[in-house]
């Protein structure tokens, strides 16, 4: 019930069944129209917006008052429920109007920094600064609501699971592992320092240790790194983890997760996901969080790690140096764009070789409708050379082959974003449709050039596919992980790993990283000796809470589906934080600051 001792409606439900009634309504005045002898306002809260009627003949006293009220402005109004001349068939509301006998002002407001519409005339910046006027329209609400919705629906799936939740501290301890940490001083020990959690890691898997079985909580996690465009400094997982599980369970019961939320909160029935294994997502996309809503699979003419069912090298001896240099020659075919203009051929020369690209040119073969075939190497290669390029990428007449050269994994990575690009171009990214995948069986550890040591590409509690664990010492590097990403629409939305339970494997992978026993002892000591009290083998995940809120809208930006964002600063522009702390502050908590000379 909705009924308050202030109103007995909300502005969104009023429709031609209450005609006549009596009612009384509160909320904020979005917009009013002086007519003379008629004032017009359209009442807002967070159901909808009702139209007011004043008439200045019945009810001068009340007309004279809505005059003078401004946007923004809070009111009370009783009245009538009356059916309207003028109908708005888009709102719920529409078809009525309230003609209102008295009207009380609960509050003023002051004249608004922006206007509080849809579409709004306010810059982001201004929008932020004043988050509680952006929160009264109806784009960020529903963006809220959604929010709330997909929350409720985790809960509800996961508690059917058996999942409790469960809440972890966030004051704890700072490692040296994964992103940098946000740290908070601790006033009684002096010098010392609490870290809050990039993840609660370690704490759900001593839950495990500690007989939970199966854990979940939606939680905030924070990471001190350089911001990008939809990062966040702290931001909201689902994390997860089970007890006596394969890594089959888990990818079970969350692929369940996300097929029932598709289903209750977007109506939609998800297939089965696919399982494609990291070294196949980096051939064939090369991208670990591939983008399947549209196919255009990489193929390769020239490869160095040779795929026995396929010709190997077409493109080699035929005096064309960068083909006859490069490692890997590899391409993708957009079908139907073969009779692009030399205009749009040059605009994705230029996308390539853009800095953040960074490939040196790129190479194209028209497969044009009349069966014959152009290329911007025909100085080099026969007709029949073309031919049979075109036979290894199935491509048809009207099909348009775009071939980039270089360093395996950098031309890889350009020939991906291209791949992104034409999906863009030819309309194939669609973000009402979603194609959902697992990566599996992504590399355990990555070599830092810089730092000349491995780190563990998940984290270090992940656990080497048992087959593979005797490389430890002499291929590092070729070892895989029994891991998983969820990736939607080319974001990774979720990822995880079977852990490691054993203390020994915990220590010679903490060595694997370049810990000393001793370190390892004083980072990770409380979960090592907790590994020695009978830890049952166990696995989980997170997902990124922020991120499928907005897959689920519809858009790209995080930041819209979070209360109160920071900015790409890291700012929250409305409170003013970070901030300055008095001297005393700092010195009670034994912190002496120098901003450099
Ligand atoms: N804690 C991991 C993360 O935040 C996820 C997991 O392994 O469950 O990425």
């Amino acid at each position: 019930m909705l009924q308050t001792q202030l109103r007995t409606h909300t502005c969104g439900e009023l429709t031609l069944s209450q005609v006549n009634a009596n009612v009384t309504l509160c909320g904020w005045v979005q917009r009013s129209r002086d007519l003379g002898g008629m004032t017009f306002i359209d009442l807002r809260d967070r159901y909808g917006i009702t139209q007011l009627t004043f008439n200045m003949e019945s009810h001068k006293e009340q007309c004279e008052k809505a005059r003078k009220l401004g946007r923004e402005f809070v009111i009370q109004v009783k009245g009538k429920v009356t059916e309207r001349s003028n109908k708005n068939l888009k709102i719920p509301t529409g078809e009525i109007e309230l003609v209102v006998e008295f009207i009380e002002l609960l509050n003023a407001s002051l004249n608004p920094p922006f206007t509080i519409e849809d579409n709004t005339d306010g810059g982001e910046e201004l929008r932020m600064k004043y988050r509680y006027l952006d929160l009264r329209r109806e784009p960020v609400r529903k963006a809220l609501e959604l929010r709330h919705k997909l929350a409720l629906e985790v809960r509800q799936y996961l508690d059917k699971q058996k999942f409790l939740e469960v809440e972890t501290p966030v004051l704890i301890k700072s490692t040296p592992e994964g992103a940098r940490d946000f740290v908070v001083p601790s006033r009684m020990n002096a010098g010392e320092f609490y870290a809050l959690p990039q993840s609660p890691q370690t704490f759900k898997q001593l839950l495990m240790v500690g007989g939970f079985d199966r854990y979940f909580q939606i939680v905030k996690c924070f990471r001190d790194e350089d911001l990008r465009a939809d990062r966040q400094p702290e931001f909201t997982q689902i994390d997860c983890e089970m007890c006596f599980v394969e890594r089959k369970d888990v990818l079970q019961v969350f692929e369940g997760m996300v097929r029932h939320l598709f289903r209750s909160v977007k109506n939609v029935d998800i297939p089965a996901l696919p399982h494609i294994t990291y070294a196949d997502a980096m051939r064939n996309y090369g991208n670990d969080k591939p983008d399947t809503r549209f196919d255009m699979k990489f193929v390769e003419l020239k490869s160095p790690a040779p795929n026995p069912e396929k010709t190997i090298d077409t493109v080699s001896g035929k005096n064309f140096k960068i083909f006859d240099t490069s490692p890997l020659v590899a391409g993708i075919c957009a079908e139907g764009c073969g009779e692009y203009t030399r205009k749009q051929l040059d605009e994705l020369t230029e996308f390539v070789k853009r800095p953040q690209i960074g490939a040196s040119g790129l190479v194209y073969v028209r497969c044009m409708n009349d069966g014959s075939i152009k290329s911007s190497v025909d100085k080099f290669y026969s007709a029949d050379d073309l031919k049979k390029w075109a036979e290894a990428f199935d491509a048809k007449p009207g099909d348009l082959i775009l071939l980039l050269a270089g360093e395996t994994n950098k031309t890889r990575k350009a020939l991906s974003e291209l791949r992104l690009e034409m999906g863009t171009r030819m309309g194939l990214r669609d973000p009402n449709t979603f194609s959902c995948l697992w990566v599996v069986d992504f590399p355990l550890l990555e070599w830092n050039e810089e730092q000349q040591r491995w780190y563990a590409m998940h984290h270090p509690f992940t656990a080497p596919n048992p087959e593979d664990m005797h490389l430890l010492e002499t291929d590092p590097g070729s070892i895989r992980a029994n891991t998983y990403d969820m990736v939607i629409n080319g974001v990774e939305i979720g990822g995880g790993s079977i852990r490691i339970h054993d203390k020994q494997a915990q220590a010679q992978v903490f060595k694997r990283l370049g810990f000393t026993d001793q370190q390892a002892q004083e980072q990770f000591g409380f979960l090592m000796n907790a590994f020695q009290y009978g830890a049952p083998p166990h696995g989980g995940i997170a997902f990124g809470f922020d991120r499928l809120c907005s897959l689920f809208g519809g858009a790209d930006i995080i930041r819209d589906y979070i209360a109160f964002p920071k900015n790409n600063s890291g700012r929250d522009v409305m409170i003013d934080a970070p901030s300055v702390l008095d001297d005393k502050q700092l010195e009670e908590l034994s912190i002496k600051v120098s901003l450099g000379s």
